[in-house]
């Protein structure tokens, strides 16, 4: 297996392919072999698993997926990768490649189709440029076990925020709905080529069997975070109203204080049982007009 990590080995195999990195395809490739190999091991990658990765790059988390997954699919943009992914991960059996940007994807139609009989999970060092809207697809997929990924730092401890604190997020709430989410390990920059300005972090979210809330509608409930965290520093009635403007100040008012929250509580201080309190209420008033 060709170790693609080794710079030594990696820059020639990039210079005979005519290979450029392309930032706007957000490609830092991994050049430590730690970081791969913690990966597919921390997110529990055996043979009873299908992973669906994206972003191959040049294969080193590929490499240790195949090593260890029943089978791996692995979505990639860029097609000039191609003839080095050949030489890389070639020899894998276990492994297909989809050509093509995974946001056109239909992913719980390709978990389907591809990881059939397998236990599904999501495995990526994602390309940072459109790190939300690929963990939206992943999570919204509702298909995969966890969801194991690298990300900017400041992004994974958004997504394990606690409430109250300056990273808690409406982007928080969405992931914490979905899954359980622990940060596993950082990733410094020179770890990677080219180096990204940032520190990375691999967190892992455990997706959820069940929810342990009751929540009677999961737009009005999405909605009511958005309005929640859409003022951070006014009162959350001010921005219930807003969000909901057929409630109005004073329907804002007697929704919170209906949920037994204080007059005066702010959106960023609440979990996701008191959001989903919150939605359900303002649910059943809509309905019960
Ligand atoms: N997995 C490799 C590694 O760890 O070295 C490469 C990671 S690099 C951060 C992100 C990869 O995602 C690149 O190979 C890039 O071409 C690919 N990529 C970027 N946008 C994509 C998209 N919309 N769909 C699929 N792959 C994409």
């Amino acid at each position: 297996m060709i170790n693609v990590c080794d710079i030594q080995i990696m820059k020639p195999l990039l210079a005979q392919h005519g290979f450029h990195f392309s930032k706007a395809k957000g490609q830092n490739f991994l050049i430590a072999n730690w970081v791969p190999e913690r990966i597919a091991e921390d997110a529990g990658v055996d043979e009873t698993v299908g992973v669906l990765e994206i972003g191959p790059g040049i294969g080193p988390l590929t490499q240790q997926l195949c090593l260890r997954a029943g089978k791996v699919c692995a979505v990639e943009l860029d097609k000039r990768l191609e003839p080095i992914l050949d030489l890389t991960v070639g020899e894998f059996s276990n492994l297909e490649i989809v050509w093509d940007d995974v946001l056109k994807q239909n992913i719980p139609a390709l978990v389907q189709e591809k990881l059939n009989g397998l236990r599904p999970m999501a495995c990526a060092n994602l390309p940072y440029y459109i790190t939300s809207p690929i963990l939206t697809a992943l999570l919204e997929a509702e298909c995969f076990e966890a969801v194991t990924v690298m990300v900017q730092k400041e992004v994974a401890l958004r997504i394990a925020a606690k409430p109250g604190t300056a990273d808690y997020s409406a982007f928080t709430v969405f992931c914490q709905f979905y899954g359980e989410p622990e940060i596993l390990f950082d990733v410094p920059a020179h770890c990677f080529m080219p180096q990204p300005k940032v520190t990375s972090a691999v967190v892992m979210l455990k997706i959820r069997k069940e929810l342990p809330w009751e929540i009677l509608d999961k737009a009005t409930f999405f909605r009511t975070v958005r309005a929640s965290f859409a003022m951070r520093r006014k009162k959350l009635q001010n921005g219930l109203a807003a969000g909901f403007p057929e409630l109005g100040k004073e329907g804002a008012g007697q929704v919170i204080a209906s949920c037994g929250l204080p007059e005066n509580v702010r959106g960023e201080t609440l979990n996701i049982a008191q959001f989903a309190d919150l939605s359900n209420e303002i649910f059943r008033r809509k309905h019960s007009d």
